[in-house]
């Protein structure tokens, strides 16, 4: 039994639950029972409409304790900045597809990204009417898109956060009974470092003249579909941060 609560006390530690956009606090407030019911205590907000509101009190019922604690950003990439894994839910596929999980593989890579690689972990839900924009589900790794009925694919946010944290509880007790266990040499970059990793690489880009800069066209996306999904380390990221400078140090010698 301990066994079990101490395990899922640090998964729960690892992780934060992130609403954006919520537009009825309601939602806010049964996504915050949704998450203690299965244990997790930790729901921030990036603009949400309404917030503080009676109306998301009224519905967290006995979870009202992690709605006082809640912390509010106005931008994802702040509230995902010290996160080493970043999941964004959708219901729908977008323009420039990005890796696709289900949810339970999406828990089976946060309990091993938790366990083997000290990671946060960032698991992030958009607005009712209109999802995640492109833009942020660009500062994820990986999306998951829940399995309905293809006919009528978008789920109340609340029951989207139920099904994830569900998931996630019952892959942190089936680690429990399995043997296989690594860990990783170097802990993986957070989604900052990424992000510098990212805009030192379009500086090199443009200083080569790699790309037309009037039109980029899905450049830019590509290139950080690459890195995100790579989910690189903090010493791949230094290796890489040093190669560029390099090349913009011999660079500025030639001119
Ligand atoms: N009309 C929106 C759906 C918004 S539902 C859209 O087309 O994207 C509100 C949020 O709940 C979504 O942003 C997502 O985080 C989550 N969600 C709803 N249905 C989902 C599904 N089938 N799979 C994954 N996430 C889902």
């Amino acid at each position: 039994m301990t066994k079990i609560t101490n395990l899922i006390t640090e998964v729960d530690n690892s992780m934060k639950f992130i609403l954006v956009g919520s537009t009825h606090p309601g939602n806010i407030g049964a996504s915050a029972r949704a998450l203690k019911n299965m244990g997790f205590n930790k729901i921030e907000l990036v603009n949400p409409k309404a917030f503080p509101d009676d109306r998301a009190f009224y519905r967290a019922k006995a979870a009202k304790d992690i709605l006082e604690k809640t912390k509010i950003y106005t931008n994802l990439k702040e509230a995902v900045k010290d996160c080493h894994l970043v999941i964004g839910t959708s219901a729908r596929y977008r323009t420039v597809p990005w890796p696709v999980i289900t949810a339970k593989e999406a828990a089976y890579d946060i309990l091993h990204c938790i366990k083997e690689r000290e990671a946060s972990v960032a698991v992030v839900f958009g607005r009712e009417d209109r999802g995640l924009t492109n833009e942020e589900l660009s500062l994820c790794n990986v999306h998951v898109t829940i399995e309905t009925d293809p006919g009528y694919s978008s789920l109340n946010l609340s029951q989207a956060v139920q099904i994830m944290a569900y998931e996630i509880r019952q892959q942190t007790l089936s680690f429990l009974n399995s043997s296989f266990s690594q860990t990783w040499d170097v802990p993986l970059a957070d989604s900052q470092e990424t992000e510098m990793l990212i805009t030192h690489f379009d500086e090199i880009m443009k200083e080569v003249e790699f790309y037309d800069t009037e039109n980029p066209r899905k450049l830019l996306t590509r290139v950080r579909r690459f890195f995100k999904r790579s989910k690189i380390d903090h010493m791949e990221a230094n290796i890489f941060r040093g190669l560029f400078a390099a090349i913009q140090k011999k660079l500025r010698n030639i001119s």
